[in-house]
């Protein structure tokens, strides 16, 4: 009995080590080879093991079944892997024409197609409109031009000879009528950064008038497409075409189709509720005699005697064209030659002289970036930003309010993020607001609605 059991135990014990030796080292037959125990497939191993231990030992049972149940998942995954390939080169056979096509391509030469259509029409459009539109010189705006800058010329000239009094009339007329500008027609009624009360804005209608840059609704309509079209073809003064378009040749060269078309578009019902506004652009041309060429050249007559031809050339044509070249400089220069801190991707730049000249709005940059700021500015400095202090002065006499600004964290955060890196270049806002990837508490709101459509 007792050697009956050990050699029972010895054929159990060789079996298991068969057993296992095969699942760990499966060796493929060799030609000729009978079918035995190590040298079958793996599932025929697999099969061969698990019905001897059946055959023979209950308590292996469960084990052996383990080792079963594995070898039919390691032999379903070939087998799926091997059907997968299979299938895949059928599915490759059935999609790929003979020119290596497949059906996700097709679908996307479609919309290729079709996008392409869409282009061709665009540029039909573009060809079409480019035929239309031949700019034309306006004479009678050439000869306006040609006239003033020769006579601001002569004026200045003529400036030796005057009386200090008419020298210092006529740069008291640049400040006044400079201010007409900005803090009027430009931060007022251009961009309604801030409120102003009626008796501030018949100031400032007179003050805009003695600058005789056409009517404040007219000048608004204009600036408003500017901002709003920047460097494209419907930017009455776009950039893009030169210096000199941009600094006055954009006065006398009929307008591009698209300026007239934008005209008629853009929202100015804001101004045309304003009596102030519409009754300067009603009474322009009156107004325009009386308050930018009578009262500036009689006053110097009148007062201190000056002579009337002197003062003609001095304190309307030198005097006019001065502050028409200021205003230009921000179109032309402001647009072209300097730093980018807020944003690198438009054209306009931060210009501190021209800032200094046109009363604080050479911040050129930060004004596109942030066009409702009061201050045109980054900074409060009143130096290169007289402006702001007329603005502030008049908030303080109660004659301004509601003026709109912008957070130095909103400025830092734009800088950082599209600025062209000479201001707010450091590890400490280049690196703020950095997330670390999806479901990171830091992820901007707007991102994650996009991303929320994007799953959809
Ligand atoms: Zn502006
Ligand atoms: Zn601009």
């Amino acid at each position: 009995m007792v050697i009956w059991v050990t050699h029972l135990l010895k054929i159990l014990s060789l079996q298991q080590i068969t057993i296992t030796m095969c699942l760990s080292t499966p060796t493929p037959p060799k030609s000729g080879q009978s079918n035995g125990t190590c040298c079958l497939t793996p599932e025929a191993m697999c099969s061969n093991a698990t019905n001897n231990n059946n055959n023979n030992d209950n308590s292996n049972n469960n084990n052996n079944n383990n080792n079963t149940d594995q070898t039919d998942t390691q032999l379903k995954h070939r087998s799926h892997a091997t059907d997968a390939k299979q299938n895949k080169t059928k599915e490759q056979a059935d999609t790929d024409d003979n020119l290596g096509y497949k059906e996700e391509n097709a679908v996307y030469k479609e919309y290729a197609d079709k996008a392409h259509q869409i282009a061709k029409e665009a540029e039909q459009q573009k060809e079409e409109v480019e035929e239309e539109y031949h700019p034309q010189i306006r004479w009678p705006d050439l000869g306006a031009q040609t006239f003033l800058h020769v006579g601001a010329l002569y004026g200045a000239y003529l400036l030796f000879y005057a009386k200090f009094y008419t020298f210092l009339w006529a740069a008291v007329l640049i400040f006044v009528s400079g201010i007409g500008i900005t803090a009027g027609a430009h931060r007022l009624w251009s961009h309604k950064s801030y409120n102003a009360s009626l008796p501030l804005r018949i100031v400032l209608a007179f003050m805009f008038s003695i600058a005789g840059q056409r009517d404040a609704y007219t000048w608004a309509l204009d600036h408003r497409i500017h901002h709003k079209f920047s460097e494209t073809d419907a930017d009455p003064h776009n950039v893009n075409r030169g210096f000199f378009f941009a600094h006055v040749g954009w006065l006398f060269l009929t307008p591009h189709p698209k300026v007239i078309a934008k005209r008629k578009v853009i929202d100015m019902s804001d101004l045309e509720a304003d009596a102030v506004v519409m009754f300067q652009r009603k009474y322009y041309i009156p107004l325009f005699a009386l308050c930018s060429i009578i009262l500036p050249v009689v006053v110097p007559w009148y007062f201190w005697q000056e002579d009337l031809w002197m003062s003609f050339w001095i304190n309307f044509t030198m005097r006019f064209t001065w502050t028409l070249n200021v205003a230009f400089f921000v179109n032309s220069v402001a647009h072209m030659y300097g730093n980018k801190p807020y944003d690198k991707n438009i054209s306009s730049v931060e210009v501190p002289v021209v800032s200094f000249l046109a009363m604080g709005e050479g911040w050129h940059n930060y004004h596109h970036v942030f066009p409702w700021d009061y201050k045109t500015g980054e900074f409060g400095n009143y130096t290169l930003n007289i402006t702001t202090g007329f603005i502030d002065l008049c908030a303080r006499l109660g004659l301004a309010s509601g003026r709109k600004s912008v957070s130095p964290d909103m400025v830092k955060r734009r800088a950082a993020k599209c600025g062209d890196g000479s201001r707010f270049l450091s590890d400490e806002y280049a690196h703020k607001n950095q997330v670390w990837g999806f479901g990171d508490r830091d992820l901007p709101c707007e991102d994650i609605v996009e991303l929320a459509k994007m799953q959809n």
